[in-house]
């Protein structure tokens, strides 16, 4: 594996239920990169107790979009703190790029952090059905937020495999918020996915396996 020589900067997307978070945090621990996910970061400020955490936290639970200005506000407050905390070797963001104003933000972002000399973006591609299938099993540790897929040995887990916690249903995963959801990516998401693919920076790989022959596929591409 060659190392990376410039900073690096990541772009993780794929449909619902692609398991692509858990892609980006493999790939983190690989290079040595920070993992920065629109969802851990949100439930970060919504812990602080700020307007805006207590907002994100009502907005958040009805399963709708986090306004544009306020994920991107998110996303520009972790990337500065990384750049005071320095000695960063690349960052790989998932969740951010949602929609065409927001891939614009999160491009010119990278570019005012000088993490734009190196950017990759990944495409973990899973059909629809697949998509709605993962969605409406999927479960959450009400302790430590982790997501546990409905795929493979992880449909077989009776707590957290971090902390031991308590695995739940998300709140947000009811079929009128899947389809809606589903509905956004193709509308709002897709064309992102064709942009990048247009610029010919556009790494598809196959979702629609294990989670271990995912990451294989994305170790090989970028070798
Ligand atoms: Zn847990």
């Amino acid at each position: 594996m060659k190392h990376f020589k410039k900073p690096t900067a990541m772009l993780i997307m794929g449909p619902q239920g692609s398991g692509k978070g858990t892609q980006a945090k493999l790939l983190a621990k690989k290079f040595g990169f920070e993992y920065v996910g629109s969802g851990d970061s949100l439930r970060v400020v919504q812990k602080t107790g700020s307007f805006t955490g207590k907002k994100l936290l009502k907005v958040m639970n009805t399963g709708a979009l986090v306004p544009n200005f306020a994920l991107v506000n998110v996303l520009g407050n972790v990337l500065e703190k990384l750049k005071k905390r320095g000695k960063v070797k690349g960052v790989i963001l998932d969740g951010w790029n949602r929609m065409m104003i927001e891939s614009i933000m999160v491009d010119e972002a990278l570019e005012w952090y000088e993490w734009d000399k190196n950017v990759k973006v990944i495409l973990i591609n899973i059909s629809r059905k697949e998509s709605y299938n993962r969605l409406t099993k999927r479960r959450q540790c009400n302790k430590c937020g982790q997501l546990i897929p409905w795929m493979g040995e992880f449909r077989n887990l009776k707590k957290c495999d971090k902390c031991g916690g308590e695995l739940v249903v998300r709140p947000d995963d009811n079929l009128a918020s899947i389809k809606k959801r589903l509905e956004e990516y193709k509308n709002q998401t897709v064309p992102v996915v064709n942009l990048y693919k247009k610029r010919g920076e556009l790494i598809v790989i196959n979702g629609e396996q294990s989670i271990e022959d995912v990451f294989k596929d994305i170790l090989k591409v970028l070798k």
